[in-house]
């Protein structure tokens, strides 16, 4: 263990010291199978929510529970379900879901935004930056996101099927810098504890490994679909993205305070050097559908982290349409960098040269600030370092 990591293990960072925190609700907390919500329960975490967002913190939640609350509220047999019948207790449970957060988060003053969720809309271009930027704005309007898969008319073939991947590529692509997992199970052991008496707790997890992976057995409880294995994957999305996550029981009252009070709780560590999995994403268009040639001004810019304003562009070539990759050409011809351009070309033709106060003018609505945001820039230094490595 490095002296970096004992430091951690004996002085975790209370929670408030993250700046944006998914935190992700497993159906088994929030859901008794007789009694429906627990409410209770519900109470305690929206005090919770509360506490950090008074402290400055971003909180952003996805919570499963609709199908377990919808199959409650209809009186639905024990067991698997059938498709039809787990997307017709989705619609029922998720509006009664809706209805519990908007309520709790409502007595604390704080108001809660539903964002139902398809695997589409994170793993397309455009529909991701669209998500995005309806997520964005809820964080800025101080709303508390309520994210759920969108269970009603996912497919088997087309979902992501447990939340704590949906959670985990959330957390990414808002660029969370926490990510926790709140459900049935306190953290990680070497083996699955209920199974092997001597198995051991590991407060901390600096990578997962495949010694890490072979830790996790498979068993889910009855009413989730994700097991250690599903935290396991959320945890590998998050941590090379930057973001740490925590595992932790919510069977208890406050579960994120208890969190900060030490209560049993694994840490996985966001890597040192993160990779955006978006920017591999980015990076792996090999004919991007357009150039955008830029002044020297831009590409300073670009290698200071900054993103692509319209008044560096001075010319525009292809037939890209908003969300495209295209390559970013600097005064010597060579290319700079590539990313996902927030306008259609027709667009990006009209407002190339222009500084951004003049951009809605020109367009006639309201506008993207940037034509290609930093978050959707890979500038080719950091190209070739993934190139190498
Ligand atoms: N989206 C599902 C629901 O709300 C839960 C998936 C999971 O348990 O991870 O019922």
């Amino acid at each position: 263990m490095t002296a970096a990591l004992s430091e951690h293990v004996a002085r975790p960072k209370p929670l408030s010291a993250y700046r944006r925190i998914v935190v992700k609700i497993g159906s088994s907390l929030l859901v008794d199978r007789k009694a429906g919500l627990k409410q209770e329960w519900l109470d305690s975490l929206g005090a919770d929510i509360a506490a950090l967002t008074a402290q400055g913190v971003e909180i952003m939640i996805v919570s499963s529970g609709a199908i377990a609350l919808g199959r409650t509220v209809l009186g639905m047999e024990k067991g698997a379900l059938r498709l039809e019948k787990s997307q017709a207790a989705a619609a029922v449970g998720q509006i009664a879901l809706a209805r519990a957060y908007s309520e709790v988060l409502g007595r604390h003053g704080l108001t809660a935004g539903q964002a139902l969720l398809t695997l589409a809309d994170t793993e397309e271009r455009r529909r991701y930056l669209n998500a995005r930027s309806t997520m964005t704005m809820l964080l800025k309007l101080k709303a508390v996101p309520v994210i759920n898969e969108n269970d009603t008319v996912a497919t088997s073939e087309i979902r992501y099927g447990d939340n704590d991947r949906l959670a985990a590529r959330v957390a990414t692509m808002m660029g969370a810098d926490l990510l926790v997992l709140l459900s049935d199970v306190d953290g990680l052991y070497t083996a699955p504890p209920d199974k092997d008496p001597a198995a051991r707790f590991l407060p901390v997890v600096e990578a997962i490994t495949p010694e890490i992976d072979a830790m996790a057995g498979a068993a889910a409880s009855e009413m989730s679909r994700g097991g250690m294995r599903t935290k396991l994957e959320a945890g590998k999305m998050a941590t090379a993205a930057g973001t740490s996550m925590i595992i932790a029981s919510g069977a208890r009252l406050h579960p994120l305070s208890a969190i900060d009070r030490g209560e049993r709780a694994t840490l996985f560590l966001a890597s040192r050097h993160p990779v955006s999995a978006w920017k591999i994403w980015i990076h792996g268009h090999l004919e991007p559908a357009g150039r955008l040639f830029v002044d020297q001004g831009a590409v300073a810019a670009l290698h200071s982290g900054r993103s692509l304003l319209a008044a560096g562009v001075r010319a525009v070539e292809g037939a890209f349409e908003r969300g495209d990759t295209v390559a970013v050409i600097g005064p010597e011809g060579g290319e700079v960098a590539r990313g996902l351009v927030a306008y259609d070309a027709c667009d990006a033709v009209r407002i190339a040269g222009k500084k951004s106060g003049e951009i809605a003018a020109i367009l006639g609505h309201e506008a993207r600030a940037a034509m290609i945001h930093r978050d959707d820039l890979v500038v080719r230094s950091a190209l070739m370092g993934m190139e190498s490595g």
